[in-house]
């Protein structure tokens, strides 16, 4: 296949968004929240695991801690069994302590809304500040890359990098700023859908005629 023009491949990535927004109107952050706090803690302990997974242990934890003060003064033992079936649940309970202390002693224990003071809280990545930013402020400072997001971008060759890094440094030279939060909602949503990791089932797939990795 000819190398493909950065102008092309911006109107294919177009094309693409346009497409999925169609087919999933209602794409949005599938972890359960209430305001800033509670989604940083969901997101956190979404590593590695399902988001309908965190959605199982997150009523209980918030019940018992409902804010970051609440949260800072847990023990973590307790912290720990609540969220045990998250997985790697010791480095978790460590990480959501962590970043509710931050939030206390730096922040008043709000979350705040940059992407400099979120990602210099205990726990928080990039990724996590993206999701915080986009989701719970509407605020478009980057896109999430997650392991779908990695997976399509990829496939759709809207990148050819391997880091998350340099793959969201791609996706925003790619795509208008307006929509990076709903960028990866929608190939989250697909890859969760319909491109899956090991059968993407391309005979279903609205945007197969604009994915060069198409089986079909
Ligand atoms: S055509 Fe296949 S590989 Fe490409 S995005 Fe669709 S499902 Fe994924």
């Amino acid at each position: 296949m000819a190398r493909e023009s950065k102008k092309a491949r911006k109107e294919r990535a177009a094309e693409v968004f346009d497409l999925l927004s169609e087919e999933y109107p209602d794409a949005h952050c599938e972890l359960d929240f209430v305001d800033p706090f509670q989604l940083g803690v969901a997101t956190i302990l979404s590593a590695q695991t399902t988001d309908e997974r965190v959605n199982m242990v997150t009523p209980e934890l918030f019940r018992r801690y409902p804010d970051a003060p609440a949260l800072a003064d847990a023990q973590q033992e307790d912290v720990e069994e609540i969220i045990r079936s998250t997985g790697f649940f010791r480095n978790k309970a460590k990480n959501i302590i962590g970043f509710a202390r931050g939030l206390v002693a730096d922040h008043e224990g709000a979350v705040p809304r940059t992407m400099d003071e979120l990602s210099a809280l205990p726990g928080v990545g990039r990724k996590t500040a993206n999701v915080i930013l986009g989701n719970a402020f509407g605020v478009d400072e980057g896109v999430v890359v997650d392991t779908h997001v990695k997976r399509l971008s990829g496939r759709l060759a809207f990148t050819e990098e391997e880091s998350p890094d340099k793959i969201e440094g791609d996706l925003m030279e790619l795509f208008p700023r307006d929509r990076w939060t709903l960028l990866s909602h929608l190939l989250i949503w697909h890859g969760r859908r319909v491109c899956d990791a090991r059968s993407p089932r391309c005979e279903a797939c609205t945007v197969s005629h604009l994915c060069p990795s198409s089986r079909v």
